[in-house]
């Protein structure tokens, strides 16, 4: 993934984008179209999320090693310790690895159902993502991303313990983080700041930052739940407004009102040098195609690896 960052020769941004693993064959066609409709785009990597529960792990791997063999793009698998031994999440890792895939983003997960809820590490489990870091390191030749924080994590008590723990990532042997989503690109700018100062070296790896375009007010609460932040009033406000007084939401309004809150935070982040755009798609192509149409990215009918 790394060497996938930065500026391209043309002087613009790579983006990427997240999917989710689809729960039947339905949701499967729909992921399909959106990979496609991607692939057209060269985005610099796509990546699938991991839940809990046995069948639906099944078919996240199996559909995860479809996306990395029959299609062109760079794909990353996002793997959790939620109710896995360390011997459970070994195996995993050697099926993404027989699945072709070699970067894995790694992370704690959430309690299920609750995600605020305690956390119980599983008995013959781990406790932090640093330490799956450092399994997954010892297994082979993988890359390895994990999650940051630009308001920190809700279980931190500040944000000083917040970057130390982002570091000790870092350290433990990962090339790079994807941020949280977020809506005040302020708060991006700070976290990268916070991390150099940490560690001037581990510190320095690269931040993705993730973005999530609205698409109506009930996106807003999925952001809201995804993320464990309210969004920023101003932002509230801006939809809110789109959305107008009647009694039926405005839908095209807030709509374009999202995508524009999304463009343009996206382009504060090219100037401000992000290495890379990482949209969470909700397995649709069409909202993050219109932000990346807004900043001037275009399709090409001939998918090449990125
Ligand atoms: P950790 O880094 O282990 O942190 C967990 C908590 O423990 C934090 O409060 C941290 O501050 C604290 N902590 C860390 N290290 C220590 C230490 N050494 N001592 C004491 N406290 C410590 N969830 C899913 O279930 N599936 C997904 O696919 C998924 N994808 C995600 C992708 C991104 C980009 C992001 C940002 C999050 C994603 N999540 C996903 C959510 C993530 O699993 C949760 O936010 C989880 O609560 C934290 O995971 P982590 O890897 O950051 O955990």
């Amino acid at each position: 993934v790394v060497q996938q960052l930065g500026p391209r020769p043309d002087g613009s941004i790579p983006f990427s984008v997240e999917f989710n693993p689809p729960r039947d064959a339905a949701g499967e066609a729909r992921l399909w179209r959106a990979a496609r409709e991607f692939e057209r785009m060269h985005p610099a990597f796509v990546s699938m999320t991991y839940g809990a529960g046995g069948s639906t792990r099944d078919r996240t791997i199996r559909v995860t090693g479809q996306l990395a063999r029959e299609t062109t793009l760079l794909t990353v698998a996002h793997l959790t310790a939620v109710d896995h031994s360390v011997a459970e999440l070994r195996s995993i890792v050697g099926a993404y690895a027989d699945a072709g895939i070699r970067n894995l983003l790694v992370l704690r997960g959430d309690p299920p159902g609750d995600p605020l809820g305690e956390w119980i590490k599983h008995p013959e489990g781990v406790e932090y993502a640093d330490e799956l870091v450092r399994m997954v390191r010892e297994l082979g030749n993988f890359h390895v991303g994990v999650a940051s924080f630009p308001q920190g994590h809700p279980r931190s008590r500040d944000l000083d313990e917040d970057t130390r723990f982002l570091v000790a990532k870092l350290r433990a042997g990962a090339e790079y983080s994807i941020t949280q989503m977020f809506f005040d690109v302020d708060h991006y700018l700070r976290l990268r700041d916070r991390a150099l100062t940490a560690d001037p070296v581990d510190g320095a790896k690269p931040i993705i930052p993730e973005l999530m375009p609205i698409t109506s007010l009930r996106t807003v609460q999925r952001a809201e739940e995804l993320s464990g932040r309210a969004l920023p009033e101003r932002v509230i406000e801006r939809l809110r407004k789109a959305a107008g007084t009647g009694p039926e939401e405005n839908r095209e309004a807030v709509r374009a009102a999202g995508i524009e809150i999304a463009t343009e935070m996206a382009q504060r982040l090219i100037d401000e040098g992000a290495p890379c755009l990482h949209f969470i798609t909700l397995n649709f192509a069409k909202a993050t195609s219109e932000v990346l149409a807004n900043l001037g990215y275009t399709v090409s009918p001939t998918p090449v690896r990125a």
